[in-house]
């Protein structure tokens, strides 16, 4: 597995492997099984022929004041090493200053998507995000890019930048990874407190109620409210939001449900800010 930390050195290699398929998958680092499950997707598409890229790079431009940058868990050795046992022929994994020129004047915005959900929470966080992951596409030129449905808003940002930018990138979702108790897996759990850590799989068990309740002909609003009352009956929960969305469009819902939605939590414990979600449906989903 090649390490490469300069956008000419990749390039280089990037040039050599092409026309073999190229997969991209972009991450923060702090690797767990959830970004693996990301990798054996990018080789099924990849293939043998073709070349699966991973990044590691704490993007700095999608943290706000404030929020967690510096204390994000960091290991890159660990990482290389669970990449290469997946077969990862090459880790793009540059320094800040190799990324961003300090005289770059050029943002990436999907100006819609980026103001609501976590948008509202976290203003500026998906412009931060649509212009790396451009950058990144523009760096190695992937054919394909494979992203979580754990961050479900951040993947309709990027199909809605890839549809509205005419980038030629094939955008591959995958599943959310959950621990045995249910919890999202997240670079960001290693941080929470033995008591959090306890309380934070309040997430998906709220999410899997409000599955099975989906069907019942319950209304958007009477759902919401039940997973709300949920997660605020945990006294470790910070609630930062809980929305229902058409799943396909996120736009707003109202009235009982008639197509599939998508519940989006954030909940903050200490000062760790989780989010999960889950595609509820109103007919009884398959066993
Ligand atoms: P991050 O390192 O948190 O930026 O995540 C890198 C990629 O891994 C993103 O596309 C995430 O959506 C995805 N990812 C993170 N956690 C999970 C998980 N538990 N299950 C599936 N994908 C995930």
């Amino acid at each position: 597995m090649e390490v490469f930390r300069s956008k000419p050195s990749v390039r280089a290699q990037l040039a050599a492997w092409r026309p073999a398929p190229i997969v991209l998958v972009p991450t923060m680092g702090f690797l767990h099984e959830g970004h693996l499950s990301l990798m054996r997707l990018a080789r099924a598409r990849a293939g043998d022929a073709g070349r699966v890229v991973a990044s590691i790079f704490v993007n700095p431009t999608q943290f706000g004041p404030g929020e967690d940058f510096d204390s994000y868990p960091r290991n890159e050795a660990r990482d290389f090493d669970l990449l290469r046992a997946e077969g990862v022929d090459a880790v793009f994994a540059p320094e800040a200053s190799e990324i961003y020129d300090p005289q770059a004047q050029t943002i990436v915005e999907t100006t819609e998507l980026a103001k609501v959900l976590i948008g509202k929470l976290r203003p500026g966080h998906f412009r931060g995000v649509a212009t790396i992951v451009t950058k990144l596409f523009n760096i190695i030129r992937p054919d394909a890019a494979v992203f979580g449905e754990k961050d479900y808003q951040q993947l309709a940002v990027i199909r809605t930048m890839v549809r509205d930018l005419d980038m030629d990138i094939d955008i591959i979702g995958a599943p959310i990874q959950r621990e045995a108790d249910g919890l999202a897996m997240s670079s960001r759990n290693v941080r929470l407190s033995p008591a959090d850590r306890a309380a934070a799989p309040v997430l998906s068990r709220a999410l899997d109620e409000a599955a099975a309740m989906a069907p019942t002909g319950i209304t958007a609003s009477r759902l919401r409210s039940h997973v709300r009352a949920r997660l605020e009956a945990e006294p470790r929960a910070r609630v930062q939001s809980v929305d229902i969305r058409d799943a396909a469009t996120l736009e707003t819902v109202s009235g009982p449900l008639t197509r599939p939605a998508v519940i989006l939590l954030a909940v903050s414990f200490g000062q760790v800010f989780l989010i999960d979600n889950r595609v509820v449906h109103p007919t009884p989903e398959e066993p």
